[in-house]
């Protein structure tokens, strides 16, 4: 199966040929062409399964198969965390670069000042976390009464977020008629509940997750005393050619000293945890 046989434009399909995707994931496969034919799709899928592609593919083929004047808000992506929102509105950046398009993000924990600026100038898919959503709309700095497409990304993780209220009133804001594309990777009751009041007619995509790490990663255990832990580390990140490792630590003052130590030997390295401002994290997954 091949991108073009899915009835992406081509546009499109040279933006995806350019970020090396070759084929599409089941997911992909499933769901994009339901999507552009406008059907509601109910998805049964895991991050990391190319459920970004899937939905952003579509509608962005949709937006620009119909014109329409000035640039009201047309699709509205809503996500559990700040990462995520960050991570999709780059992928309908790259997967739309070859169209006249424009998508924003915004999300709390940083000033509200430029993603203001950026609404103010127009754009055509906003993905949004639902705190800050809700106090844009309720300083009526975001109108959603042309909304032509709703995404709802990882509904279960709104949930256990306590961000389920949020997003029913939410729900109360748009236009009764449009095309829903609603992502959990389970379904409990009130996610069930959501899906019943909000789509029609959907077409159930599901596929398996990805294999759980622990079925890919090689394990390994080192005894060693505490005063050569960082040293350690230093060594194995050396002689093991580590591109990039992910670190965890007990505490917050033990994250700040193994990064210190790191950078000390050479290794460039950073620290995050509940101490350390939207951006600093930023800057440090960066
Ligand atoms: P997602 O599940 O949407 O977060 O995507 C997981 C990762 O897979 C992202 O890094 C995507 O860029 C990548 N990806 C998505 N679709 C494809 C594809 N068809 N071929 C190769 N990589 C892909």
């Amino acid at each position: 199966m091949t991108f073009a046989q899915l009835g992406l434009c081509p546009p499109i399909l040279k933006a995806l040929a350019e970020e090396g995707y070759e084929s599409p994931s089941p997911i992909q496969e499933k769901a994009i062409p339901p999507a552009l034919d406008g059907r509601d799709v109910l998805g049964c899928a895991q991050t990391g399964t190319g459920k970004t592609c899937a939905f952003a593919a579509p509608i962005l083929q949709r937006l620009d198969g119909e014109k329409v004047s000035g640039r009201p808000i047309r699709a509205l992506v809503l996500t559990p965390t700040r990462e995520l929102a960050l991570q999709i509105q780059e992928s309908f950046a790259a997967y739309g670069r070859h169209l006249p398009l424009r998508s924003a993000v915004i999300f709390g924990g940083v000033g509200q000042a430029p993603q203001v600026e950026q609404l103010k100038k127009g754009v055509d898919i906003l993905v949004a976390t639902p705190g800050r959503l809700g106090d844009l709309y309720g300083q009526k700095l975001i109108d959603l009464s042309k909304l032509e497409i709703f995404v709802l990304d990882e509904a279960d993780r709104m949930l256990d977020m306590g961000f389920i209220h949020d997003v029913r009133r939410i729900l109360g804001w748009l236009p009764r008629q449009k095309q829903t594309l609603f992502f959990s990777a389970t379904m409990p009751p009130e996610v069930r509940g959501l899906v019943d009041g909000l789509l029609v007619n959907p077409v159930k995509v599901a596929v398996n997750p990805v294999s759980s790490p622990v079925e890919i990663i090689e394990q390994k255990l080192y005894y060693v005393d505490r005063g050569n832990k960082t040293k350690l580390l230093a060594h194995l990140i050396r002689e093991l050619d580590v591109k990039n490792a992910l670190v965890f630590t007990r505490t917050k003052h033990g994250a700040n000293k193994v990064a210190g130590d790191l950078a000390k030997a050479g290794i460039t390295a950073a620290a995050i945890h509940g101490n350390k401002s939207q951006t600093a994290r930023q800057q440090a997954l960066a």
